[in-house]
């Protein structure tokens, strides 16, 4: 089977945090390849780099040193504003604690992305109800954050990172605030969403959400420690991704 295209390309990536006058290395030559397609967890221990490396993921910050292909398009050096554009544009972020805006409905939550993105407002309308049904809360888009439960509302913000068609979606502890009825419809969406072909990266530490992944990486003091595709469990390291 011919490997789909690579989405991210990290090569030999480091990253230092400055603490005052001290340097801490969070990032340690990590090199990595997600192609179109996959669906990939990163799991390790509290303090292992994975928020970290999610930052990075998400052109949110930069690395201090190495090579970050985004859909071929290198991005390391780039500065914020440029990032940022690039960020409306092709990632989809998912946060732990949804980060809705709690006076707006779900409908206006979810096209705020195309606001952003200059999507004209007679275009917008069809993207924000097909994100909303994707996520199966077509029903609830004129409600407001309070209005609807934890899983519901982090539906919504799975919604919200899909309107604009990114090239990726990343999450970080996504169910981390939801209890397992509404974790399990949330994860529910993200199959379903990678079944449509969204390439995903969630970051996690629980198992329940790393065992809906087809491909697990582990990080630890920064440096990526194990890369199992899913199914191929007796195996050890590296694994070719699908
Ligand atoms: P994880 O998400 O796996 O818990 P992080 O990426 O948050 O790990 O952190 C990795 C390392 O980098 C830790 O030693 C942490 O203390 C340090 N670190 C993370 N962010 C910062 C920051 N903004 N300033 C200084 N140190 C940081
Ligand atoms: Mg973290």
């Amino acid at each position: 089977m011919p490997s789909s295209s690579p989405v991210i390309e990290l090569t030999d990536v480091t990253k230092s945090h400055r603490v005052g006058e001290l340097s801490v290395r969070a990032l340690d030559g990590v090199s990595l390849v997600v192609r179109e397609g996959e669906y990939v967890a990163v799991t390790g221990p509290s303090g292992s780099g994975k928020t970290t490396l999610l930052s990075i993921l998400g052109c949110l910050d930069r690395p201090s040193t190495g090579s970050y292909r985004l859909v071929g398009d290198e991005v390391a050096g780039l500065d914020e504003t440029v990032r940022a554009r690039l960020r409306g544009r092709r990632i989809g972020v998912v946060f732990q604690a949804y980060n809705l805006l709690p006076r707006s409905t779900a409908y206006e939550n979810v096209e705020l992305p195309l606001v952003y993105a200059g999507i004209s407002a007679r275009r917008r309308p069809p993207l924000v109800l097909a994100a909303l049904e994707q996520v199966g809360l077509g029903a609830r888009a004129r409600h407001r954050p309070g209005q609807m439960s934890g899983g519901e509302q982090q539906r919504v913000g799975i919604a919200r990172a899909l309107v604009a068609g990114p090239a990726l979606l990343l999450a970080d502890e996504l169910t981390g605030n939801l209890d397992s009825k509404s974790a399990g419809d949330v994860l529910a969406v993200l199959d379903q969403v990678h079944a449509e072909g969204t390439t995903i990266v969630v970051i996690t530490h629980s198992d329940d959400v790393a065992d809906r992944a087809s491909r697990r990486l582990r990080i630890s003091d920064g440096v990526l420690v194990g890369d199992q595709a899913r199914d191929q469990t007796l195996t050890s390291g590296p694994v070719a991704s699908p």
